[in-house]
């Protein structure tokens, strides 16, 4: 097995991370899919306020490809749309039904995988809304139903702070696993797994389906870091990767012929009593996850997603359809007496600039910036995380200059959008979300 050893890159070592701890959530009185949380689709709607839905009945499609639907995550009846500004659809709730009805695409068995075909497969995948699982690299967009990639990488992700962590989702999944692999395998020549290097039986058990191992700090655990170190041409940068975690869904999907609501959510972060991780389903709103779980002082913030790739939400908001893990971060607001002379013992420094370096045990995070945002100083702390090996200091200043041709060379579209950059810069500049704002803007203009 190929074995990548993985030097850049930075692990947060914080409070507040899910261990093995498991429970199952009491069902919620409403679930609802948040549409305006899904990247790259224009959303219209298929249902209205009154409507009745069962589980996998469309709620809405993207309207530059219909065949991209968005399913319902619950039965029963839509009382609510909400809309956001510029009336983006922020959320489709649905009141569920004491007796949930789904919506049969039809069971398969493993026999069938390949005698069904590809064109067959990926019919198959669109009806039951599960296609926009699979991602195409480099933009991270949805996959074209009509390409061929070179190939498909899977990701068991875990290594960032807060994530779900792969020996707890696959427990007891391994076969559901591997069938998802076989699925795979119709869809492009090679599907690609990586395994940690250090692994325990859950993820031992997977090493004949993996072709490398690897070792390193976050984000190590991400697909285009992996594409990135084992491309071998440069027409592999244009291939698909999918998330261990939704790995499980298309297989549930195949196995049972209904659409799959279940997911296991890791929650984690400074404010949350015990984290841990809930079986809960998707759609469900975080108030009803964290209700009772929250020590009480102060006020807080709920990001959704991963806590550095992840995105805020408010505490009416719902877990959305692709995430799987909710964090609970104090905001952070207070001003801090003479903050500027203090050692900051508990305050992360990449830089170890302050006294927290000296220290082993896992510091605390909040939403505080400690400072406003400053011009670019060059302390290069961005190069020295970044795991692609990208400047993105020059990247940022010459897209922000709209020399679009000298980002691409400074290697724009490698950018994993992992986010640490922005973590590390001391003159807070957001730089991660401009360059994957870039990315995005780059791929608008070659599509249109
Ligand atoms: S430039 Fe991209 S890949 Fe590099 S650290 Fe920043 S977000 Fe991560
Ligand atoms: S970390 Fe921030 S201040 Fe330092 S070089 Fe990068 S952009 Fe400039």
């Amino acid at each position: 097995m190929q074995a990548l050893h993985l030097k850049t890159g930075l692990d947060l070592p914080l409070q507040g991370v899910p261990e093995a701890d498991r429970e199952t959530l009491s069902p919620p009185a409403r679930v609802a899919l948040s549409p305006a949380r899904i990247p790259f689709i224009k959303p219209r709607l298929k249902v209205g306020i009154g409507d009745r839905v069962a589980i996998g009945s469309p709620l809405c499609e993207d309207k530059s490809d219909p065949r991209l639907r968005f399913c319902a995550p619950g039965s029963g009846e839509v009382v609510n749309i909400r809309y956001g500004p510029r009336r983006v659809i922020e959320a489709i709730v649905i009141e569920l039904d004491a007796d949930e009805a789904a919506v049969d695409f039809g069971a398969r068995s493993h026999e069938q995988i390949a005698e069904m075909g590809r064109d067959a497969l990926v019919t198959h995948l669109l009806a039951g809304g599960l296609w926009p699982l699979i991602k195409s690299l480099p933009f991270r967009t949805i996959a074209s139903p009509e390409e061929t990639p070179p190939a498909i990488y899977v990701g068991l992700g875990g290594l960032e702070p807060f994530q779900a962590r792969p020996e707890v989702y696959l427990q007891d999944k391994l076969d559901r696993f591997k069938l998802g692999m076989r699925l795979l395998e119709q869809l492009a020549p090679e599907v690609r797994l990586g395994l940690p290097m250090e692994r325990g039986e859950t993820l031992t058990a997977l090493a004949d389906l993996a072709d490398f191992e690897f070792r390193g700090p976050y984000p190590s655990d991400d697909p285009g870091v992996h594409l990135f170190h084992l491309k071998r041409a440069p027409a592999e940068n244009r291939s698909w990767f999918i998330h261990g975690q939704d790995l499980l869904l298309l297989a549930e999907f195949w196995r049972t012929g209904r659409y799959p609501i279940q997911r296991l959510v890791a929650l984690g972060g400074d404010r949350v009593r015990r984290p841990l991780y809930l079986d809960t389903r998707v759609g469900v709103p975080l108030s009803h996850l964290v209700k009772g779980r929250l020590r009480s002082q102060g006020e807080v913030r709920y990001v959704v997603g991963g806590v550095l790739t992840g995105y805020r939400d408010r505490a009416d908001g719902f877990l959305g359809w692709e995430q799987t893990a909710v964090t609970v971060l104090p905001a952070g607001k207070e001003k801090e007496f003479l903050g500027f002379v203090r050692p900051g013992m508990h305050k992360h420094s990449f830089s170890r600039s302050f006294l927290s370096a000296l220290r082993v045990a896992p510091l605390s995070m909040n939403c505080n910036l400690h400072g406003e945002v400053r011009p670019c100083v060059a302390c290069s702390n961005c190069a020295r995380v970044c795991p692609v090996g990208i400047l993105p200091q020059l990247t940022f200043k010459s897209a922000l200059a709209g020399e679009v041709e000298e980002s691409l060379a400074h290697g724009l579209l490698d950018c994993v959008e992992c986010g640490l950059c922005t973590y590390v810069c001391p003159s807070k500049i957001e730089l991660s979300r401009f360059l994957t704002a870039a990315k995005r803007t780059y791929h608008k203009e070659q599509t249109a």
